[in-house]
């Protein structure tokens, strides 16, 4: 059996107050609401993950995350956070190559395979983004574009290290702009990329990996994507700052 897992990715949303009255309402609600066999992942901002630590710590089914970390171990890197410090704190997932970070930060592959290898040695989940612009899904290569972000970032590690990853398959004309992939278009994608990962690391290891899809996932649609055979989850952007949507979504199985 897959890992089902909803991850909540608040990016730079949510002051102290906002944050901690989401996470104590999330909290409640899961706790009354959820089934045990899904992981519900929060992703709030560098300076909230303490607090929000604390707010989860004696819940089993919340885990917390970072969106991002510095690919270097430590050292003069100006506003930066380590995948040691968000260790240190209890977090056990990071976001890493998510859109955003690619494009507005230009960060590249080979970049990302280091933030990768750091969080894994730091014992943190990465949560690896991948996805096509429109511009790639329209000329018809985004399998490639997309196999070869996997390929670029992640193909380096053992099969043990891979196997602790998770894959976030995330169209970038799919994400904030309220334009959902269909169930179909998520299922071939996320089908096609197990068996890319098959054809390097075997069928077991693809099998038990973890694909969530994320994209303009809400409470009305994450059923009907969730069903999927390939999908096993989400990356919930904006639906993720409402509680009642968040819990919705992760009720969805
Ligand atoms: C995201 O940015 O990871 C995301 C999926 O955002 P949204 O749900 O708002 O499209």
């Amino acid at each position: 059996m897959r890992q089902k897992i909803v991850a909540g990715n608040w990016k730079m949303n949510n002051t102290l107050n906002e944050g901690l009255k989401l996470t104590t309402e999330i909290v409640n609600m899961v706790a009354d609401e959820v089934r045990g066999d899904v992981k519900v992942i929060l992703a709030p901002p560098f300076v909230l993950m303490p607090q929000v630590k604390n707010l989860i710590k004696n819940v089993d089914k919340i885990y917390l995350s970072a969106q991002n970390c510095n690919e270097n171990v430590s050292g003069a890197f100006t506003g930066e956070v380590s995948a040691s410090m968000i260790s240190s704190i209890g977090a056990t997932h990071v976001i890493i190559g998510h859109s955003e970070r690619r494009e507005y930060f230009k960060e590249t592959n080979a970049q990302l395979a280091k933030k990768v290898d750091l969080a894994l040695a730091n014992n943190l989940t990465p949560i690896f983004c991948c996805g096509e612009s429109l511009e790639i899904r329209e000329s018809g290569n985004y399998e490639t574009f997309i196999c070869n972000q996997i390929k670029e970032s992640l193909f380096h590690l053992s099969a043990d290290e891979f196997s602790k990853v998770v894959i976030a398959y995330e169209p970038i004309w799919a994400i904030g702009t309220g334009k959902t992939a269909s169930s179909q278009q998520a299922q071939e994608v996320h089908a096609a990329l197990r068996k890319y990962v098959a054809g390097q690391y075997g069928d077991d290891i693809a099998e038990s990996l973890s694909i969530l899809y994320g994209g303009s996932c809400k409470p009305d649609n994450a059923k009907e994507l969730f069903a999927c055979p390939d999908v096993d989850g989400g990356l919930i952007g904006g639906a993720s700052l409402k509680s009642r949507d968040f819990t919705d979504i992760v009720k969805s199985f």
